[in-house]
């Protein structure tokens, strides 16, 4: 069979292997797949350059999935510790890295990945043009950004985010309608910022179709950025955010008129009660493409804990219909994060995604929580530590504090209700105070 992208497969009725692994994994027939990643309601982003890959599919209907943000900046360039991240992140369970490096030698990292990595790999060619070209911002070509947009999909990057919904139209709108924390994209302010100085079209969006182009030649995932992201609670759902994402769900179509495969990024800050109205509006302006959202931090006062945030407006959105959550660190806001944040990061992230896939449904999501909990009514402490999301941790609690009695634990002792309980429907007596 002829095809270029997993899309084009679909669509011509196709199962490729990767489309065989995924609906294997994820308890879903290779016909329903077909038909779901034909419509664009699911992808795999799959670049064909990246052999090390083992392909995990993004969909409302599947398992959550996770990504973690890697990278050096100028401020950090220890490559070293960013390969042990790397394998932390896959030793951890991570479907996916975004390598978000801004300083050094970013090529020779993200080889790295794409030529060892078996998670998703995904970057951000905007930051990488300010680092590649070693030149002002304004003295940047259209078409240099395209050009590094070319370099990251023959280096076998999985997906890209492409800050192109932010043109002249929504960036009149921005200026037009004042924000409390303006944009804080990264790449968003850096292309506002070529523009407004150059006076130009933002080139993401005006050479949308050659981009296209080199997405379906090695079919790479276009992850179509959000720039208006709002960076506050107070700016969430404001007219630059919507207009946006109008402008993101018009380039979804055009994508899936070349099989390119799509999925749209999402807030940022927001109040949990907006979130779930949020996913809607996606899902409706966008078509039903996945979602892939960045927290939504959901209280923008706790800096040092946003892993925290993040995991309550994350579970939120996938429980409202986000597929893909990007983790937060604690050390959100403050730095870059140090390997214990990033493994603090993914167990939120995790645990996000579990609880989303329960509401929501996935099958088989409860299964892991029904054998805790007999391990839990059995006192079984190594099986509770071996289903534990964080078996160190847990084994690392207990041990720091042993009981008395070597079945319960220092939390209630002889007052166990579990164990009392067994005894009693057991026949035994149960009596407490002189044991
Ligand atoms: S001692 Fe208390 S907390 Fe510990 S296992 Fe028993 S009931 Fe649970």
């Amino acid at each position: 069979m002829n095809y270029a992208t997993q899309m084009e497969a679909a669509r011509k009725g196709f199962l490729t292997e990767q489309m065989i692994a995924v609906a294997e994994k994820e308890h879903i027939s290779g016909k329903e797949l077909c038909r779901l990643m034909a419509e664009g309601r699911i992808i795999i982003p799959c670049n064909k350059e990246h052999k090390s890959i083992v392909p995990n599919g993004l969909g409302s209907m599947l398992k959550t999935k996770i990504n973690v943000n890697l990278g050096t900046s100028r401020d950090m360039t220890d490559l070293e510790m960013e390969y042990e991240k790397v394998r932390k992140a896959v030793e951890m369970g991570a479907e996916a890295i975004m390598d978000l490096s801004s300083f050094g030698d970013t090529r020779k990292f993200r080889r790295y990945l794409t030529h060892n990595c078996p998670a998703m790999i995904g970057t951000v060619p905007i930051y990488d043009a300010v680092v590649y070209y070693h030149k002002p911002l304004k003295q940047i070509t259209s078409g240099e950004w395209i050009d590094i947009v070319r370099m990251h999909a023959r280096d076998g990057v999985d997906f890209m985010t492409i800050h192109c919904g932010i043109n002249k139209e929504t960036a009149h709108k921005f200026k037009k309608n004042k924000r409390l924390t303006n944009i804080v994209s990264r790449g968003g302010s850096i292309i506002f910022a070529w523009m407004e100085m150059t006076g130009e079209e933002n080139p993401f969006y005006e050479h949308y179709d050659e981009i296209l182009d080199i997405c379906r030649e090695y079919d790479v995932t276009l992850s179509l950025g959000d720039a208006c992201r709002p960076g506050c609670l107070a700016d969430a759902t404001d007219a630059s955010q919507i207009e946006e994402l109008i402008t993101l769900g018009e380039l979804t179509k055009r994508a899936w008129e070349k099989d390119v495969q799509i999925m749209i990024e999402g807030p940022g800050h927001m109040p949990l009660n907006q979130i779930a109205a949020n996913m809607e509006i996606q899902k409706t302006l966008c078509h039903g493409a996945p979602f892939y959202v960045l927290g939504p931090i959901v209280t923008d006062v706790a800096p040092g804990y946003d892993h925290i945030t993040a995991a309550i407006g994350g579970a939120a959105a996938a429980a409202a219909g986000a597929s893909f959550l990007c983790y937060v660190t604690p050390a959100e806001h403050l730095r870059l994060p140090d390997v214990e944040d990033v493994r603090e990061g993914i167990i939120a992230a995790r645990i996000a995604a579990h609880a989303a896939d329960i509401a929501k449904g996935v099958p088989g999501a409860m299964d892991w929580d029904n054998q805790m909990s007999l391990a839990r009514k059995k006192l079984d402490w190594e099986r509770m530590f071996s289903l534990a999301m964080d078996p160190e941790k847990a084994r690392s609690y207990r041990e720091s504090s042993r009981p008395e009695k070597e079945d319960t634990c220092s939390m209630c002792g002889n007052f166990c209700a579990v164990k009392n309980m067994n005894r009693i429907l057991d026949g035994e007596i149960v009596s407490i105070y002189e044991e």
